[in-house]
């Protein structure tokens, strides 16, 4: 017997000696979801028909309200990033309980593995534009550009059918937008309860601010971002004190999933690939993230906007273009 062989055997010995084999081999059991009464679950799925366009959530908007006193909808924006995002799926889990996800298209592109890994898990993947650009103040074709983008990158991202759930970035509407989003027969989800968690790295605070504002309102669509580590740091245990004060969690689906357009599923195709050439020389790096919430959300970042790029420069990144984008946030 060679020595590392018998190193093996002693320390399996060993193990089996002190009864701590049993242990190691054998996860201990997790008690199925549809008998736990110890986790908020799900109260009710709502279908959501967006042929019409319909606007949700008293912030900005707030066309119609389907949730019940008790009831709450979880939100999270911005996303993709993975150790957060995983963190954030792990207390879903852990509460047996679904959210929907309003994504950056650029950061799906980022990181398609992550886009599919939320979606496989069983929640509700929609948009947030591509470059969370504050579409109010925007001519309406750029608009467009973002929206669709947006879109596209999450779907192509994905691999499958994205829902038809749109979200403004900043909250910020304006009407010619809104009559966009209707024409394209997508719904706009505003929100009830503003975590705020972008302004601080406390979790506690972060929960006092959207226990307090339940406990007025009562119900509500509640927004988080997956990309705060407050949020990732605190959510289980926001998702405690929700279950301990009674709240109903209810989950939102698509009745038919968004329609996106050719021109822009190929831009989308082209910023995966050029990204996913990033990563790989840069493997590490493209899993952190920093998102500045405040700011106009107009050209913050400096980066060519995929639409305006040339076609012929796409297999050819400039020394710029492989810092991945959320280090240019950074950049002086
Ligand atoms: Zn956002």
């Amino acid at each position: 017997m060679r020595r590392n062989e018998a190193l093996v055997v002693g320390v399996a010995c060993l193990l089996l000696a002190s009864g701590q084999w049993a242990q190691a081999q054998a996860a201990p059991p997790v008690e199925p979801c549809a008998t736990r009464t110890d986790v908020l679950g799900l109260s009710r799925v709502v279908e959501v028909d967006s042929a019409a366009g319909p606007q949700f959530g008293r912030t900005p908007h707030g066309e119609f309200d389907f949730l019940a006193d008790g009831e709450v909808v979880l939100t999270f924006d911005d996303g993709p990033s993975r150790p957060h995002t995983r963190a954030v799926l792990a207390a879903l889990d852990a509460h047996c309980t679904k959210a929907t996800f309003f994504m950056v298209g650029r950061m799906a592109a980022a990181d398609p593995a992550m886009v599919q890994e939320v979606a496989r898990r069983g929640h509700t993947v929609g948009a947030h534009t591509w470059s969370h650009a504050k579409l109010q103040t925007m001519p309406l074709d750029k608009s467009k550009d973002e929206i669709e983008m947006g879109f596209s990158a999450v779907a192509r991202a994905l691999q499958g059918p994205v829902a038809p759930f749109f979200r403004f970035p900043y909250l910020r509407t304006n009407a010619e937008t809104i009559d966009y989003l209707k024409s394209r027969h997508l719904a706009s989800f505003g929100i009830d309860v503003d975590s705020r968690d972008f302004e601080t790295h406390n979790g506690a605070a972060v929960m006092d601010t959207v226990l307090s504002q339940l406990a007025v309102r009562r119900k509500g669509i509640l927004l988080f971002h997956d990309i705060q580590p407050s949020t990732a740091g605190a959510i289980k245990e926001i998702l405690d004190a929700l279950k301990a004060r009674g709240f109903k969690v209810v989950h939102l689906v698509a009745k038919a999933p968004a329609t996106t357009l050719a021109h822009y599923d190929a831009l989308a195709e082209r910023e995966i690939a050029s990204r996913k050439l990033a990563s790989a020389k840069d493997p590490l790096a493209s899993r952190a993230v920093v998102w500045p919430q405040t700011g106009s959300g107009e050209g913050n970042s400096g980066e060519v906007l995929p639409w305006t790029r040339p076609a012929t420069k796409s297999k050819t990144l400039s020394k710029s273009q492989g810092v991945p984008w959320y280090k240019q946030w950074l950049l002086p």
